[in-house]
């Protein structure tokens, strides 16, 4: 069975083809730049061999975007099928479910509905998602349409975890609470983590740490959810690499009272000129740590605090599991940097972890545990596949 994987952002489609049998990756491409006056398609094909092929072209919208992926999938030489009949399901990652969707769901006039009057609280992804749904009904009108959202693997949190000490009303009224993000990583993360370890999963405590541009982690109890640091949005919680993460939540005040910032000035900067941006000048994790080694103080700084902060959730998270069996550092700094991974792990013998330090410098393709044979919690280096897991997860659906 061929499942297609859809991620639509305000200007791009990101997609990916499987055959689920072997979970083979067929076909996989990035649309970008949609609207803009450079917009191109990039594609690349995996049987029999690899092809990469790179188109730029002008592409004004989403509809003419994915009419490009089909004209690219099913070109009868360079294609991979044969017509879009072949595709029982197009898998969309969806960003807010709100406390409605805690599953993945077949969409229907309703469901759309619904995400739509989500974008409220995911108004810079929402909208494109709807959109992605709409323009691939078109295009693939025999294949059922699922949405995967990122925030459902949140929902088994409790309420002492997702609910705010803030006026009832503000829950029970306007919805505000702890949603979380990252759930589809956090999700395929954590199970691969409890099913590499000697024990029944529902007695498993794991935390799965998500350090990519974006950044977040989750406690996981028996397989569930049980808290996680983003919030009613993606701000809250970890120093990112553009975003501040958790401060006073005084701060905005002052800064719009005494500093005289507006709404929207406060919301830019912490959301796209803090973290390591705001501290070490740079967002991407590989220049910071290379103006560290140089001796630049303010990324020595930047790599402090995020390091810092990475550690006091793994302290609350172990004391909230009461119990901890094992943590897993994911996407692309938690996959990449031994050195960030070194630094998170020095000094926590008293949780029990203990880093090899050689494994941790090779980790090497696929899961590894990067662990001494002492240490009582195990440390894994586990790659994210979140459109696997969109797969899966819509395969489920369909299956059912
Ligand atoms: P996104 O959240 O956009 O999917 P990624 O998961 O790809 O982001 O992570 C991007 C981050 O990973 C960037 O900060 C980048 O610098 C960092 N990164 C990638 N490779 C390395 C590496 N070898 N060492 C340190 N950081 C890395």
């Amino acid at each position: 069975m061929k499942i297609l994987v859809i991620n639509t952002g305000s200007s791009s489609i990101k997609y990916v083809l499987f055959e689920m049998t072997n979970h083979q990756v067929l076909a996989k491409g990035l649309v970008d730049r949609i609207g803009e006056a450079n917009s191109s398609l990039t594609n690349s094909t995996f049987i029999p061999e690899v092809n990469k092929t790179r188109l730029e072209t002008s592409i004004p919208n989403h509809s003419e975007g994915l009419e490009l992926v089909v004209k690219t999938l099913t070109d009868p030489q360079t294609g991979i099928i044969k017509d879009t009949n072949e595709i029982m399901a197009v898998g969309h990652r969806v960003v807010h479910g709100g406390e409605r969707f805690s599953e993945p769901v077949e969409i229907d006039k309703d469901v759309k509905a619904k995400i739509k009057e989500l974008i409220a609280l995911a108004p810079l992804h929402n909208p494109s998602n709807l959109e992605g749904i709409n323009v691939a009904e078109k295009f693939f009108p025999n294949a059922k349409q699922i949405a995967v959202f990122d925030t459902a693997f949140h929902q088994s949190m409790p309420a002492k975890s997702f609910r705010y000490p803030i006026p009832n009303r503000l829950y029970t009224e306007e919805k505000i609470r702890v949603y979380g993000m990252h759930g589809t990583s956090h999700s395929y993360v954590s199970m691969q983590l409890i099913s590499e370890l000697d024990k029944p999963a529902k007695e498993t405590s794991v935390i799965s740490i998500h350090l990519g541009n974006g950044c977040s982690m989750a406690a996981v109890k028996g397989g569930q959810c049980i808290d996680t640091s983003m919030g009613l949005s993606p701000l809250a919680g970890l120093m990112m690499g553009t975003r501040s993460g958790d401060l006073d939540p005084a701060v905005p005040f002052y800064l719009g009272t005494t500093v005289g910032m507006s709404l929207p000035d406060i919301d830019k900067m912490l959301n796209k000129e803090s973290g390591l941006k705001g501290i070490a000048g740079s967002n991407d994790m590989r220049d910071v740590l290379e103006k560290r080694a140089a001796g630049d103080e303010n990324a020595t700084l930047a790599i402090d605090m995020y390091v810092q902060r990475i550690k006091k959730y793994i302290g609350a998270y172990a004391a909230e599991l009461g119990a901890l069996d094992a943590i897993a550092f994911t996407a692309g700094i938690g996959e990449n940097s031994a050195q960030l991974r070194e630094l998170v792990c020095e000094g926590m013998r008293v949780l029990g972890l203990e880093l090899d330090l050689e494994k941790n410098k090779q980790p090497g393709p696929g899961n590894q545990c990067i662990s001494t044979e002492n240490s009582v919690a195990q440390i894994w280096v586990i790659p994210t596949n979140e459109e696997l897991e969109i797969a899966i997860q819509s395969e489920r659906v369909i299956s059912t």
